[in-house]
């Protein structure tokens, strides 16, 4: 596993390395001891999760794998205004399948972001809470024709 100098882009949120073996970018915390066949776990079910969603593989979303308490309590989070996927890598408490879980959530707001660019979406950290808003409407606008209202 190749590591590079320092991105200074991600020092805002953890030190990172980028692992340049891969296509797209990866990032490791320096703080994370992560296997590369590990590593290549997350990569490949990111893709292929994106795949199942609908979206091409060019469009693969930044990888960056943190210590647990770098993501304050989650165990990922997708964020569409830069395409970052952050995953934390803890081996001794996450099961596989709740890893894969983890990766299916996250590029279903993959999809989400997707789909929202498509339909003139252009999501900055300004814009960022009015995307949310519009995808809660557009997804209760989903739920009320599927007939799931208010029990009230
Ligand atoms: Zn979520």
């Amino acid at each position: 596993m190749k590591r590079s100098a320092k991105n200074p882009n991600w020092t805002k949120w953890v030190v990172t390395d980028r692992i340049v073996t891969y296509a797209s970018p990866v990032y490791v915390s320096e703080r994370v001891g992560i296997k590369p066949k590990e590593l290549h776990i997350f990569y490949q079910d990111t893709g292929k999760a994106m795949r199942m969603f609908g979206v091409a593989l060019t469009e693969m979303s930044t990888l960056i794998i943190v210590a647990v308490d770098e993501l304050h309590g989650a165990a990922g989070a997708y964020d569409p205004v830069d395409n970052t996927v952050k995953y934390i890598w803890d081996r001794d408490n996450v099961l596989p399948e709740e890893r894969l879980g983890v990766i299916i959530h996250e590029m279903w707001h993959r999809r989400q972001a997707y789909d929202a660019v498509r339909e003139g979406w252009t999501i900055t950290h300004e814009n960022k809470s009015a995307y949310i808003a519009w995808l809660a409407e557009k997804c209760r606008k989903r739920m009320e024709r599927l007939g799931v209202t208010d029990a009230e």
